[in-house]
């Protein structure tokens, strides 16, 4: 028996070392072809066809064990482990709205998720409109008769605003609307979806849970209710993941809370340092009593991750931020986030808002603060700020 605490259940969820000869981690199981004992048992399965160990591509005792790790740490469920967190995000969304059907993203979501939907879903008759982060329960206002889907991210990943996830959920759920939510940022140690009404959860997996920047992988965690509907889909879709990238999610699933702990405080006192330089007008990080959804990070979840932001003072021009991030030498200039290590990403042009144009002058740095000794972090971030001035 498994304890209840998040921490226990990252540290053995999934690990049957009885049934593996004593080793403490499972074996990573390679499969496409899986041979049956005979015709009635093939029947048999073919009733059920995405449940147990059928076909590679529908799931393994390697993907299982991951899937049911995460699931349990969710509160959901179970889960559905994809190639990369975009590729979770399409599943769910083409699982669930059909030709017809309205989609509410929310207007700050993970740019792709953007695309997809006006790439994509348009062409499939799914019309999507934007809400602004900060609705609350007036998300009423931008529901239409045919909406199938609300799509949360909070804090979202550029500009880091909150959303009252249990506000918006209770407005969904009268009017019998699903919700999703990318839960990146927080990870399911930090903030529970379906705990807050949300139907089914995403994760980049890719960043904290893979969390050394070597893996790419997505996972759905769901709702009993939508489980199946979105196992299905995803079956038919051939959505599924390599073995060898879900072992690392699994592996790096032991060390998530002992990473995060450090990512979290790294990134506090980074946040307070950069708030007294003068280069810096504005601190965007949802766990500092100055940010506008402080309240509800404080109200719904459980600490904060390594990512947030800073907006430069607007006499720093483009030539002065790039020297600037270019002479860092332990915040490196990368895609993506989650990693152990830090990173610093420049973004020069406001990102595509809908019905929240983006105000702020300046340019937004923004950082993703890793486990390197935090005297270290400030000495790099001081060292670079210097450029900024020529
Ligand atoms: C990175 C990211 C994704 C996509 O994950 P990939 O594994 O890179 O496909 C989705 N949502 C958020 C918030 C992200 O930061």
């Amino acid at each position: 028996m498994l304890g209840k605490e998040p921490e226990t259940l990252l540290t053995h969820a999934g690990n049957a070392p009885e049934k593996n000869q004593g080793i403490v981690n499972p074996p990573v199981y390679h499969a496409s072809t899986v041979i049956f004992p005979s015709v009635a048992y093939m029947e048999e399965g073919a009733k059920q066809p995405y449940e147990g160990v059928r076909y590679g591509r529908y799931g393994t005792p390697t993907s299982r064990a991951f899937e049911d790790a995460v699931a349990a740490l969710e509160g959901g469920y179970r889960a559905v482990v994809t190639s990369s967190g975009l590729n979770a995000i399409t599943t769910a969304l083409l699982a669930f709205v059909k030709s017809g059907d309205h989609l509410l993203l929310v207007d700050n979501c993970y740019y792709p998720t953007r695309q997809f939907a006006e790439k994509i879903l348009s062409g499939l008759g799914v019309t999507t409109s934007y809400y602004p982060p900060e609705v609350g329960e007036n998300i009423a206002d931008y529901i239409r008769p045919n909406t199938r889907m609300i799509y949360l991210e909070s804090p979202g990943s550029f500009s880091f605003e909150m959303q009252d996830v249990p506000a918006i959920t209770r407005v969904a759920k009268e009017r019998g609307i699903l919700t999703m939510m990318d839960n990146t940022w927080a990870t399911p140690l930090f903030f529970q979806p379906l705990a807050h009404g949300v139907d089914l959860s995403i994760q980049a997996a890719t960043k904290y849970i893979v969390g050394h920047s070597d893996a790419m992988l997505g996972v759905i965690t769901a709702k009993e209710e939508v489980f199946w509907p979105l196992k299905t889909i995803a079956a038919i879709l051939g959505v599924c993941a390599g073995p060898d990238d879900v072992y690392l999610g699994l592996r790096g699933l032991r060390s998530l809370a002992a990473r995060l702990a450090m990512h979290q405080q790294h990134a506090l006192t980074v946040a307070e340092w950069l708030s007294r330089r003068s280069e810096v007008v504005r601190v965007i990080h949802p766990a500092r009593p100055d940010h506008p959804g402080y309240h509800l990070w404080q109200r719904d979840y459980h600490g904060s991750t390594g990512l947030f932001a800073v907006i430069l003072d607007k006499v720093f021009d483009k030539e002065a931020v790039t020297r600037m991030v270019e002479s860092c030498r332990l915040f490196g200039l990368g895609y993506s986030w989650g990693g152990y290590e830090s990173l610093i990403m420049p973004f020069f042009s406001p990102p595509p808002r809908d019905c929240t144009p983006w105000q702020q002058e300046g340019t937004l740095l923004r950082l993703h603060v890793g486990l390197e000794a935090v005297t270290d972090l400030l000495h790099d971030l001081e060292e670079g700020l210097k450029h900024l001035h020529g």
